[in-house]
């Protein structure tokens, strides 16, 4: 019998608090010594994986392993756009990301905000003569095209995937970070010192832990940031050309993205660290050095947009890691030295949609339902 883990002392980052809140939290509950399937990472990718594997065979035994809190990565420190594609462009079978992540969140009854009015693509050049945005930031920026898209509320939509596993049985593990992986017949986790043997493993832990997945030297983990505004009146939302409520980035540089959130805060997004070694992010503070710097870099360009803007309270700022692989295409495939473990996450900050579809994607595949894309040369998959 293993351990019981519970969440009190989870490691939290000095990264900023976003608006929204994670309202779930997990039961202490004691290590499995073996399941079917063990999910690494708490965040979208994750928790989506996990309640899909038990919503498709509620029999199976299923845990996830969060070394901290649910959404704790890049998911609780997101932008929450919901974009179709992959950052990567289209991929060969890829599918429909906005329609199978609208049928997942309804099947599994995650109530999270989700809209898709569209999104709109923003440059400097090509503005369309009817924009609604005419915004001041290296020249006039407007609207060039509108593209699928829309938003969700992360904080909701964590909490909701989390419940959902947790409903269907799935054992939530916060504060457990997996320290090691080994092969015997069958993978075996090292769970702070637990060994839990699983059937088939995933590994959905993004910019983190990338030795664990394999993912040290193929892929470059990032550190990018945001600010919300304080509640804006329904006349300043309009003046900024944001009433339709659609989601908006940049086609050309500097980069800049935002959305409406909760109907009167803006948030608005720019900015990279880069960082030779992930385990940067364990002690990077948004208050201090280089992300700092960027986002009184990003509060200066927020301020000379519009007028609207140039008094305005910024409540929050706060920053989360990405995972930038080769192309900028998603790494979803089995892990270079064991078949029985799948590798998934990479987004390149693009990940909010496809962490769930794709996420969904790798539970059907455990479970042998459904085969894994050839996005890339399987150098790494064994025979
Ligand atoms: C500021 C910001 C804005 C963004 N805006 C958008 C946007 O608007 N639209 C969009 O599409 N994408 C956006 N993204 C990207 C998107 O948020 C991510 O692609 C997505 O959240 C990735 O989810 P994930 O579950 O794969 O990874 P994560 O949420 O990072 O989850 C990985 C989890 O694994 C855990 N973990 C790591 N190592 C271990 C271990 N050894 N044991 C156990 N657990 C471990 C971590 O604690 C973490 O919780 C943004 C990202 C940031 C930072």
């Amino acid at each position: 019998m293993g351990a019981t883990l519970s969440a009190n002392a989870a490691r939290i980052p000095p990264w900023g608090l976003p608006p929204w809140t994670i309202g779930f939290h997990s039961e202490p509950l004691t290590v499995p010594e073996e399941v079917d399937f063990a999910v690494v990472g708490g965040g979208f990718t994750g928790l989506a994986a996990t309640a899909w594997l038990r919503h498709l065979e509620p029999n199976k035994r299923v845990a996830l392993f969060e070394a901290s809190r649910i959404g704790a990565g890049s998911s609780g420190h997101t932008g929450g756009m919901t974009l179709s594609g992959t950052a990567g462009g289209e991929l060969p079978g890829l599918g429909d990301v906005l329609g199978g992540l609208s049928n997942i969140l309804r099947e599994l009854e995650v109530r999270c905000d989700l809209t898709l009015p569209g999104a709109f693509e923003i440059g400097r050049q090509g503005v369309m003569p009817n924009s609604p945005i005419m915004w001041n930031d290296s020249g006039t920026l407007g609207v060039t095209r509108e593209v699928p898209g829309g938003t969700i509320d992360p904080g909701k939509m964590l909490s909701g995937l989390a419940q959902a596993a947790s409903k269907r049985g799935a054992l939530i593990f916060e504060n457990a970070p997996v320290e090691s992986l080994s092969i015997e017949e069958s993978p075996v986790l090292n769970v702070q010192g637990n060994p839990v043997r699983a059937g088939c493993v995933l590994l959905a832990t993004n910019a983190e832990s990338l030795e664990l997945s394999g993912l040290a030297g193929q892929a470059q983990p990032k550190f990018t940031l945001a600010v919300a505004t304080e509640p804006l009146s329904a006349e300043q939302i309009s003046s900024l050309g944001l009433a339709p409520v659609k989601p908006f980035y940049t086609v050309d540089l500097p980069y800049l993205w935002g959305r409406v959130f909760d109907r009167n805060r803006v948030i608005f997004g720019s900015g990279l660290v880069h960082l030779e070694d992930w385990r940067e992010l364990l002690t990077l503070n948004v208050a201090e050095g280089q992300p700092a710097e960027l986002l009184a870099d990003l509060e200066r360009r927020v301020r000379d947009l519009h007028p609207v803007l140039r008094n305005v309270r910024l409540n929050h700022r706060w920053g989360g890691p990405i995972l930038i692989a080769d192309k900028w295409e998603p790494v979803f495939r089995r892990h270079a030295h064991h078949r029985d473990v799948v590798v998934l996450g990479a987004y390149s900050g693009h990940g909010v949609a496809l962490s769930v579809y794709l996420g969904a994607w790798a539970a059907e595949a455990m479970l042998g339902k459904k085969d894994l894309p050839q996005w890339e040369v399987n150098a790494n998959t064994p025979d």
